[in-house]
């Protein structure tokens, strides 16, 4: 930045003799803007300490020589303003009004503007020679602010701006000669132009008119100033005029009716209202001056941030906002996911109609059964999927993330997890797998370990079909939503119980403390939701064109092979497609686990189905399908609609709904998909944590569904 301010002499003159003229030079500024770095800079640290007189406010001075001239330099208490609320207030003031320096240099914190020219223009009210230093220039810059310091100035009533940084002793040539040209008079500083507001003015105006005959009574103050300060309600000002003034009462009285006046026409003290001018004034001239490139959304955000991290309001605004996101991803989801599942339908129709009715070609089934079904079955939860990562990609990219992970963290500390762990779980509603990926942000091995052995028990999109399924089979409808959130709920629990156990076992020791920067919002772009999006999304394509597509075929393969002997095809085609099931390999090892699965409620049929669940759990409601036989020839493609109903009333006709919530919660709590047991492996960097988490919660869920079902069973909750 290039200083505005007068041309002056560069020369720095340490020894120069002492000139005949000597300015007195204030230095004013809030706290911590830099004041004392720049009187130190400024003096070279040769300083006198003493008391301001009257009071016990320390006073620094020191002496600086330039450009011949003598400059004697005084540090006043740092302040925000210049009411007299505050010993320090009024210390400046009264230094500023009563020792009436030759130049007031103003030090404003430059990445702070608008709240530190809040004592610049008070400043600048008094009519002061005044100067004003932009410190912290280099992290104004930093944060992206780019000030038109020939424009501030300007509206500042032409007063000379200096961009500093002190601690770099930068722009001290300028600053210095700043202060002579305007302590010399050679350039002079207008008052600065704030409308107060017409009602405001006319009574100032008022009260000046009768001030002004005792001018020399109250001087250095001039007239107007008091006036303001009068209709201000400034205590110490008004005991100025009864001490001074010979008309005081009067003075004092029409102030009053001022006062009571202004209260009237507004609905708030006068001191509010010219506070507010005050602000809006500053505000206005910043907008014209500070440019803000991206970097500088800091004090937007900050008022975001008090209502949005506010300590009450904070978590329900978040639970309303993570509801919104997975009402848009189950509903809006919907409509695309029908067409999606009608297309499939037609296209396996359409392949299966390439050979004729009733043929047992391997070719038909594999194609239709095995390729077009279990891909197609997958695919169908693609809009859901690329909803929900879209609504986690605009979280991210606004910054909000942060904010939840920072309101979350309170909670999960409780359980002995850092708050960021909570963004890879959010994600682990979606799937697990990117929520692995996603705990890199952990910056501990040891929470994000913790956080990864848990994240499949946070219900992933894919285990949403076999809730779908086998809630809408057992439960009337005003039964299903708490279901649902029930299950959703069991797995929460599950996870923080599960994290509990693992901080106190195999990874004991303190919670890492927790810093979490709060990048500032901003508008997300659609380009940056979009790749991100579309990276999930091919994730999830990839997964489901390679792993999805190898186990579907395989699961083809295990329920087709071997085919029953001929003889045993007399029956009707629903019947022989099951047996043929049962003499299959898939049908064999189902039938084979019954006496292990028994006692949490599922036959060997519910067995088949869970081992194309190791594949990846969607897999489990075609399997199903298949299990039960419906339709005639290739069930999972036709699995339309109204197999969908039949399947439900089979369902229904089978089991009771304590087997279908021992089911889900199988389902929920048991061994994750193949594509997290990868990613695990890889993630973890070895498969014995992938061992541990696959077997783990494997035993897990059995020991949780065989409570459930042998306790629901007691409790009578078995029968139909
Ligand atoms: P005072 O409270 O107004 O007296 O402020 P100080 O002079 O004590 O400064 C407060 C802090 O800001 C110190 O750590 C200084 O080193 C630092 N500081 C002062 N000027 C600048 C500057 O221009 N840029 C930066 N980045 N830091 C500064
Ligand atoms: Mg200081």
């Amino acid at each position: 930045m290039e200083a505005v301010s007068p041309r002056g002499s560069e020369g720095v003159e340490r020894s120069a003799p002492t000139g005949p003229r000597r300015l007195r030079v204030a230095l004013a500024g809030n706290p911590n803007a830099g004041k004392t770095t720049l009187f130190n800079n400024l003096t070279g640290g040769r300083q006198r300490v003493g008391n301001y007189p009257g009071v016990t406010v320390e006073r620094k001075e020191g002496v600086r020589v330039h450009g011949g001239i003598r400059l004697q330099v005084v540090d006043l208490p740092g302040t925000y303003s210049l009411t007299a609320y505050t010993e320090d207030e009024i210390v400046a003031r009264d230094f500023v009004i009563d020792a009436h320096p030759d130049v007031v240099v103003d030090i404003v914190d430059a990445s702070n503007l608008e709240r530190n020219l809040y004592l610049a223009v008070q400043l600048l009210e008094l009519g002061v020679p005044m100067v004003v230093a932009l410190n912290m220039s280099d992290v104004a810059a930093a944060r992206g602010y780019a000030i038109d310091l020939a424009k501030l100035s300007a509206l500042l009533g032409d007063v000379p701006l200096v961009p500093t940084v002190g601690h770099r002793r930068e722009g001290m040539g300028s600053l210095l000669d700043a202060i002579v040209a305007v302590g010399t008079g050679a350039h002079r500083v207008r008052r600065v132009p704030i409308a107060y507001g017409w009602e405001v003015e006319n009574e100032v105006e008022k009260l000046a008119a009768l001030l002004e005959p005792e001018a020399d009574a109250l001087a250095p103050r001039e007239p107007a100033w008091v006036a303001l300060k009068l209709v201000e309600g400034d205590s110490r000002v008004r005991d100025l005029v009864w001490a001074q003034c010979a008309g005081a009462k009067g003075i004092l009285e029409a102030a009053e009716a001022s006062v009571r006046h202004l209260e009237g026409v507004f609905g708030d003290s006068p001191e509010t209202v010219i506070a507010d001018r005050r602000y809006g004034f500053i505000s206005g001239a910043c907008q014209e001056a500070v440019r803000r490139t991206a970097e500088s959304r800091h004090e937007m955000s900050d008022r975001i941030d008090a209502l949005l991290t506010h300590p009450v309001l904070g978590l329900p605004i978040f639970l309303g906002l993570m509801y919104l996101v997975f009402w848009a991803t189950f509903r809006l989801g919907e409509w695309p996911m029908r067409w999606l599942e009608a297309g499939f339908g037609r296209l396996g129709a359409a392949v299966s109609g390439l050979w004729p009715a009733g043929s047992e070609s391997a070719l038909e089934s594999l194609l239709v059964d095995g390729v077009i079904g279990g891909v197609g079955g997958v695919i169908v939860f693609l809009p859901n999927i690329l909803i929900l990562f879209l609504a986690i990609a605009i979280l991210e990219d606004s910054g909000y993330m942060a904010r939840a992970a920072f309101i979350m963290d309170r909670w999960m500390h409780k359980i002995g997890l850092h708050g960021k762990s909570f963004i890879p779980m959010l994600i682990g509603f979606g799937c697990t797998v990117p929520a692995i990926l996603a705990t890199r942000v952990l910056e501990s091995r040891r929470d994000r370990l913790t956080t990864m052995l848990v994240l499949p028990l946070m219900s992933c999109g894919a285990r949403l079909p076999i809730y779908t399924l086998l809630i809408s089979a057992f439960f009337a409808e005003r039964l299903r939503a708490p279901v649902l959130w029930g299950i959703y709920v069991v797995g929460i629990a599950a996870a923080a119980g599960l994290v509990k156990l693992l901080r106190s076992t195999l990874f004991r020791g303190e919670a890492t403390p927790f810093v979490m920067e709060l990048p500032p919002y901003r508008m997300p772009t659609v380009r940056s939701a979009a790749i991100h999006m579309g990276v999930r999304g091919s994730l999830y394509l990839r997964k489901a064109g390679t792993l999805i597509l190898g186990a579907s075929v395989c699961m083809w393969a295990l329920t087709s092979y071997p085919k029953p002997p001929a003889g045993a095809l007399a029956a009707a085609e629903g019947v022989s497609r099951a047996s043929a099931l049962d003499y299959s390999v898939a049908g064999r090892v189902g039938q084979a686990l019954e006496p292990v699965t028994r006692p949490l409620g599922f036959d060997g049929r519910v067995n088949t189905a869970m081992l194309g669940a190791f594949a990846a759990k969607e897999v489990f409601v075609a399997d199903m399908g298949i299990v039960f036989s419906l339709g005639s020839g290739s069930a999972r493609a036709r699995h339309g609609a109204e197999a969908n109903l039949r399947l439900r009333e089979r369902l229904r006709e089978t089991y009771t709904p304590l087997q279908g919530v021992s089911i889900m919660l199988f389902c929920l709590l048991g061994f994750p998909c193949m594509a997290t047991v990868a990613v695990m492996w890889s993630e973890s960097g070895s498969a014995k944590w992938m061992l541990l988490q696959w077997g783990g919660l494997t035993v897990f869920a059995y020991t949780v569904c065989l409570l459930v079902y042998q306790v629901g069973r007691l409790a009578g909750l078995g029968t139909r």
